[in-house]
């Protein structure tokens, strides 16, 4: 089977997922502020309240789903388990328990079934967006074959 390795800038969007908690939001609008540029050549989307935050602060253009607590998670996990996100970028307060924190460890085990790049820290997101500009994960183009 041959491969088709040339594409077009818009064959080269991706399928950006973003959810952050309560404490972490602010981090994530301006994680976004910063990486705005690169941001707006993809497809993104969001749980509920994140999503807010995010589009008012930077204009993008972001499909938001429910809020994380009401199952805006497991619907961001469902599109996982379809191999329908490309990135997902989560920042996680580690310090607080969430009562739907089972609902989040899975949407982190379907990210290891499918073999998705995700952050859970900005740390970890500053690598992966600059991997993503560099084109580093234009693997899971290929691999989709879309
Ligand atoms: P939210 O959900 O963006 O709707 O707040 C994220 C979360 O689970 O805290």
């Amino acid at each position: 089977m041959t491969y088709n390795t040339e594409f077009t800038e818009e064959e080269l969007f991706m399928n950006i997922a973003l959810i952050a908690h309560d404490s972490k939001k602010e981090l994530m609008v301006q994680f976004c502020i910063a990486y705005c540029g690169i941001l707006s050549r993809h497809n993104l989307c969001s749980t509920g309240t994140t999503g807010k935050l995010i589009s008012e602060a930077t204009g993008l253009n972001i499909k938001r789903f429910l809020s994380g607590p009401q199952g805006g998670d497991q619907q961001i996990a469902s599109l996982i388990a379809c191999n329908e996100i490309d990135l997902l970028l989560f920042f996680r307060d580690p310090l607080t328990t969430k009562t739907h924190e089972c609902n989040e460890m899975n949407l982190l085990r379907l990210c290891d079934v499918h073999n998705i790049p995700v952050a859970t820290n900005i740390a970890t997101a500053e690598v992966l967006i600059h991997g993503l500009e560099r084109g580093d994960l234009d693997w899971r183009i290929i691999a989709n074959q879309r």
